[in-house]
């Protein structure tokens, strides 16, 4: 397969001028098809595209337009529904009309669903081949999306697997994984559907490693990543980090979704943390922050939650640190753009590097979110 190293500076996409595009250090990404998913487009040269899930009833289309919404202001570019009746399916067009963003209709085990997803204007479809019924239904729902022009996400899941496969138990999982991935994508392929992108998951990190990899030896499909039913806030983001993070690394995935067992805001905030730290998309603060120890005079965790939260809001690309005393504390504080060392009930605030004065605990936080504030309005503006 042909690999890339992506030119970053060609990828001006008004769509993600709130995201910083940053070089990719030593990641060599793999080039893929490029398909499109509504207005986003996956796959090929685009920008790793961060997408998630709502979980409140699709039909309650004030909650579900209310949380996608949410979503989207952090950053997710990709919303996916969950469709398991047609009341789900039938709110489409209305969620459609207040979410800003391409909407996926996520089918299981009944193909009707799908086509009638299809027919409300869902963007895309995520299928599960191996529940749908048999290759007739793939076979209807594909010939919609071509009908439709949509996208379709085949999504390969360990625990869901045809039967043969799951009897050769000989075989590695990840192998049968990738095998059960090219069935479906050689009768799309005799079908002449190609926009197609492919997930291939488990709750297991090291066998989505190895399907991810195999299969991307295999295909030049867009590949959407993740770690299945990855578990907890905590669980989830360390596999979630290690699974998305090292095939990201490898230069593998064009799109993906952190699962947590946590309000699905919460999975921006990793999704975005992943990308950062890998240098490959920026958003948001980079919040650096001391462990604390003996040393420490003020209540750092309660003033670390608080700004982590009340700078939830920022889009512009931010280093802040909290640092608990003035061992590493004013080291730290310069190297960011706004930081604070602490001190006896004190914190000494610095911006740009330079120490700008002394504030009492108690309005720490405020003083650091302000000077944030301001200094992305400055950022905004073509400011320092
Ligand atoms: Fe301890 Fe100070 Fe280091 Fe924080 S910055 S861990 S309080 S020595």
């Amino acid at each position: 397969m042909p690999q890339v190293a992506l030119k970053t500076e060609s990828l001006s996409l008004t769509k993600f001028h709130a995201h910083k595009i940053v070089k990719l250090m030593n990641i060599v990404r793999k080039k893929t098809r490029l398909i499109q998913v509504g207005d986003v487009p996956v796959g090929g040269d685009a920008p790793i595209v961060v997408q998630s899930m709502t979980n409140t009833p699709t039909d309650d289309v004030e909650a579900t337009a209310s949380q996608a919404n949410e979503l989207i202001e952090a950053g997710c570019e990709i919303i996916r529904v969950a469709v398991p009746d047609e009341a789900a399916a039938y709110a489409l067009p209305a969620l459609k009309r207040r979410i800003p963003a391409p909407l996926i209709a996520d089918i299981h085990f009944d193909h009707r669903l799908a086509l009638l997803a299809a027919d409300q204007g869902a963007d895309g479809l995520r299928i599960n081949p191996g529940n749908l019924g048999g290759t007739d239904r793939l076979k209807k729902v594909i010939r919609k999306a071509k009908e439709r022009g949509l996208a379709v996400r085949i999504g390969v899941n360990s625990g869901s697997l045809e039967k043969d496969l799951l009897a050769q138990k000989e075989r590695s999982l990840a192998d049968r994984m990738v095998e059960s991935a090219l069935r479906q994508v050689t009768l799309l392929e005799d079908w002449g559907f190609a926009d197609y992108k492919i997930s291939i998951k488990s709750s297991d990190v090291r066998t989505t490693l190895d399907a991810y990899r195999a299969l991307s030896e295999k295909t030049d499909a867009p590949l959407h990543l993740g770690v299945t039913e990855a578990g907890s806030m905590t669980e989830g983001t360390i596999k979630s980090s290690i699974g998305i993070g090292m095939l990201l690394a490898d230069g593998i995935g064009d799109t993906f979704r952190v699962s947590l067992t946590a309000p699905p805001i919460k999975e921006m905030r990793v999704a975005y943390g992943i990308l950062r730290t890998l240098g490959i998309r920026e958003r948001g603060v980079e919040l650096v922050s001391c462990p604390t120890c003996g040393r420490c005079r003020v209540d750092l965790l309660s003033i670390v939650d608080d700004v982590e939260r009340k700078l939830a809001h920022i889009r512009s690309p931010l280093k802040v640190a909290v640092m608990g005393c003035v061992v590493n504390g004013p080291g730290e504080a310069r190297e960011a753009d706004v930081g604070v060392a602490g001190g006896k009930g004190i914190g000494i605030l610095f911006k740009k590097g330079e120490r700008i004065r002394k504030i009492g605990e108690a309005e720490l936080v405020d003083a650091l979110v302000s000077e944030v504030e301001s200094m992305t309005r400055d950022i905004d503006a073509g400011g320092p």
